[in-house]
């Protein structure tokens, strides 16, 4: 979880963010993003929207839309497309580092995981191609352990290939 003060700041940094296009900081757009910054996981945009029911705040899902856009242009959250049909949304505050991810085909759930070797691999590619890799994004679909264990298979073939669908 964030502490407070990340959010605080964080929010602070999306505001600043606004101003500088000339966009106003409403009250909406700062609870938005307070809950995209308080989670931990990936949310989606009705994840969003139960929470903030829960809260009894009335935000629309146009004005959610519109700040989950924002937002990742800012580059404080990041946007994740896990074949699902729709986004997901994490945070990029420091105390989540850049991490990859797991999908489960079967029952949807997102694991994280980090590897040393990717960096590696940039370092090999900068060598090799004299490219400098700013960011990069794996995705690893398959059986989580749970469903793998108990005894899910999936069909070899017709397995959605996010690369194929964009
Ligand atoms: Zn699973
Ligand atoms: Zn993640």
């Amino acid at each position: 979880m964030t502490t407070e003060r990340d959010r605080s700041a964080a929010i602070r940094l999306f505001g600043r963010y606004l101003r500088d296009l000339g966009l106003p900081v409403t009250q909406q757009r700062e609870v938005v993003a307070d809950v995209v910054f308080g989670a931990a996981g990936h949310l989606s945009v009705d994840d969003i929207a139960d929470t903030l029911r829960g809260c009894g705040e009335r935000i629309g899902k146009a004005t959610i839309y519109r700040t989950l856009d924002l937002l990742v242009r800012s580059r404080l959250v990041a946007e994740h497309d896990f074949g699902e049909g729709f986004k997901r949304y994490e945070h990029r505050l420091s105390n989540h580092p850049i991490h990859e991810h797991l999908i489960c085909l079967e029952c949807g759930k997102v694991v994280e995981f980090e590897s040393n070797e990717l960096y590696r691999v940039e370092n090999n590619v900068r060598r090799e191609y004299g490219f400098v890799p700013v960011r990069r994004r794996l995705e690893i679909y398959g059986l989580c352990k749970e469903c793998h264990e108990a005894g899910v298979e999936l069909p070899l073939e017709g397995l959605t290939c996010p690369i194929e669908t964009v």
